[in-house]
């Protein structure tokens, strides 16, 4: 009787709760270095975006981020049409160049090179535009 009692209260344990394993680019992000690691000498850097459909038919989307010395490197950014393969903006060398260059502000332009969808994939490209303009603030 007791051995079945506390049969009973171990099932009645919870399950222990799994952390969530499933996040893309999660293993690139912790590989990354910081950006306290990769610009020294960098205080703050805020990235605003505006990527927009090549057809122009729907609104722009805005998308600002922020990274302190603490934030991953990652400068890899996400295309905005849903069904876009291999797609997505990487704005790690124009940030480097501004950084080099001392800059507090960069912008410019990118056209996603992915593919449009699963089904145009090496027929179609992207195309989705991205314009962005870079603010940076660096260390006394
Ligand atoms: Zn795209």
């Amino acid at each position: 009787m007791l051995k079945l009692l506390r049969r009973m209260k171990r099932e009645s344990e919870p399950e222990p709760v799994e952390p969530p394993t499933e996040t893309v680019g999660l293993a690139q992000l912790d590989d990354a270095e910081t950006v306290g690691q990769v610009f020294p000498g960098l205080r703050h850097l805020a990235v605003n975006m505006s990527i927009r459909a090549p057809d122009h038919e729907i609104e722009p989307s805005l998308t600002n981020r922020s990274f302190g010395p603490q934030s991953r490197a990652y400068f890899n950014f996400r295309c905005k049409n849903v069904e876009c393969v291999d797609g997505g903006f990487d704005l790690r060398d124009e940030v480097s160049q501004a950084v080099t260059e001392g800059r507090c502000d960069a912008t410019g332009r990118r056209v996603c090179q992915g593919w449009r969808n699963a089904e145009m994939a090496g027929h179609q490209r992207c195309y989705f535009e991205l314009n962005f303009k870079i603010h940076l603030s660096y260390k006394e």
